[in-house]
């Protein structure tokens, strides 16, 4: 019976209280799992690579994650004492030093490793439009944008130009020719957040994110001056999006900006109805590439200590807002891991490395330098984790590698279940960074993540949008499953 029907057959039966099916039909699922359940399913799936012992340790860093304060003041002091660290700044640098002397006080062997990134500067950053329909004479009106990573300038007294809108790369080839030339051209593709409120935020995000990223190479191509995005995501209140864009090496480069959602509805409809004349001015500056660090640090393994699980976030951020959910919330749950392997006085076989990526928003230069330079050691490397999708509830373990993965970690999947966080996903990665190192077997926490790209690369990714209990629950995760591929009888399969 295909899975929709029996379904449809389970949902018909528990509405007329109907308490079994026949017997060749799936039966539904209990609400909440009884203890005798657990020790019933942890009995029949077994304890896998693991000794009760080792499963029981599981279950104290679980409980001691939830509750311990430790990762919640570290992402405090990121995000409201050191700010935002884009690439190449100065706090991204303060920011390095930090993590390094924090995890260096657990006792961990720390050392920083040298990356080449990019240092892009935001300028002034101002719109407004000029003349338009039913313009009342002598007024302007203001209109919300913020430069795309790695835009160009206007000229520095900015540029007045016509607006163009078109809803997506297709209606941009089908323009007639010549009409974006000389002018300001809008991607209006509208972020989908019905697919996101129903947990598909990511997909949401990959579908609207090509116009952010390949917007102004296309416009560049049909001759416009400058090229404006609808902002990537769910952000009410008038917030601009930014993140990077890439220019084809081929074409001319053009200021990229995004518009709020709002500014972009309001430019559609009064581009509609007449010409709109736009004044743009953004000043940001492509400095020369800077020198930066990854943030590298080893809970040595007792036994296996050449052989390591990465646990992982990216250091650097955005800096419209202070990098909370975005990746603060990421770098201070993997320092969790290695806080809470001291306190409990755990010593894994093999070596849990931390590292704080460097460069995650602006092209994985960290990630890239690391894979080149350990290239000879992904042997080595038994599992990679990597906490990159905010700090929601985590419904369970995303692994990116071979299906036999999902078995293997059954067990430790058990230990999760407490905090509704056992479900277990193949996914096709588990974090952009972690990405880079090939053959590696990668896990991430599954995100709840239907409120993520409401303030992802926004102003209001700050301190506050991380709730402490969800916080905790994510740590819990990277601890257990960090512990869990660490101490294991059997490496992970890849
Ligand atoms: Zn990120």
């Amino acid at each position: 019976m295909p899975l929709k029907e029996r379904a449809v057959l389970a949902a018909v039966l528990s509405v007329f209280g109907s308490s079994c099916l026949a017997q060749n039909q799936q039966p539904q699922p209990p609400a909440a799992p009884t203890v005798q359940d657990r020790l019933a399913r942890m009995m029949s799936a077994g304890t896998g690579a693991w000794t009760t012992d080792q499963l029981a340790n599981m279950d104290r860093l679980r409980d001691a994650a939830l509750t311990d304060p430790y990762a919640l003041n570290e992402l405090r002091h990121l995000t409201d004492n050191i700010g935002p660290r884009l690439s190449g700044s100065p706090q991204a640098q303060a920011a390095v030093d930090y993590v390094a002397a924090e995890i260096r006080a657990l006792g961990a062997e720390v050392h920083l490793e040298k990356t080449t990134v990019p240092h892009w500067v935001r300028g002034e950053e101002t719109a407004a439009l000029t003349a338009w329909p039913g313009q009342t004479p002598g007024t302007t009106q203001k209109i919300v944008l913020t430069a795309l990573g790695g835009s160009v300038a206007t000229p520095p007294d900015g540029m007045t130009a016509e607006v163009v809108v078109v809803n997506s790369f297709d209606e941009a080839r089908k323009l007639p020719a010549g009409a974006a030339k000389g002018k300001i051209l809008l991607f209006n593709e509208i972020f989908d957040k019905r697919l996101a409120a129903q947990g598909n935020g990511l997909s949401a995000y990959g579908k609207a994110v090509a116009y952010r990223a390949g917007g102004p190479s296309i416009a560049s191509s049909l001759g416009a001056l400058a090229v404006l995005v609808r902002s990537v995501g769910g952000a009410d209140y008038r917030l601009p999006h930014t993140g990077a864009t890439y220019y084809a090496p081929s074409l001319p480069k053009i200021p990229a900006a995004a518009v709020t959602a709002e500014d972009a509805d309001l430019l559609a409809n009064l581009t509609r109805q007449g010409p709109v004349t736009m004044h743009l001015t953004l000043t940001p500056q492509t400095l020369p590439p800077a020198q930066s660090y990854n943030v590298i640090a080893d809970w040595k393994g007792s036994e296996h200590p050449e052989q390591i699980v990465v646990v992982s976030g990216h250091l650097d951020s955005w800096d419209l807002g202070t990098g909370a959910i975005d990746d603060g919330a990421g770098i201070v749950v993997s320092m969790q891991v290695i806080h809470l392997l001291k306190a409990l006085g755990l010593h894994p076989k093999r070596t849990v490395r931390f590292i704080a990526w460097m460069d995650e928003e602006q092209g994985g230069s960290g990630a890239q330098t690391y894979a080149q330079e350990h290239a000879a050691d992904m042997a080595n490397h038994i599992g990679a984790l990597e906490s990159d999708l905010g700090a929601d509830h985590p419904t369970g373990i995303t692994y990116a590698g071979p299906a036999a993965l999902g078995d293997y970690l059954r067990p430790v999947a058990q230990v999760l279940d407490a905090i509704g966080a056992s479900t277990l996903t193949h996914g096709e990665e588990a974090g952009e960074d972690v990405s880079f190192l090939k053959g590696v077997p990668g896990f991430t926490p599954t995100q709840d993540n239907r409120f993520y790209f409401n303030y992802h690369h926004t102003a209001a990714d700050t301190f506050d949008k991380v709730d402490p209990q969800h916080l905790g629950e994510n740590a819990a995760v990277m601890a257990v499953v960090a512990y869990a591929l660490a101490d294991a009888s059997t490496p992970a399969p890849r």
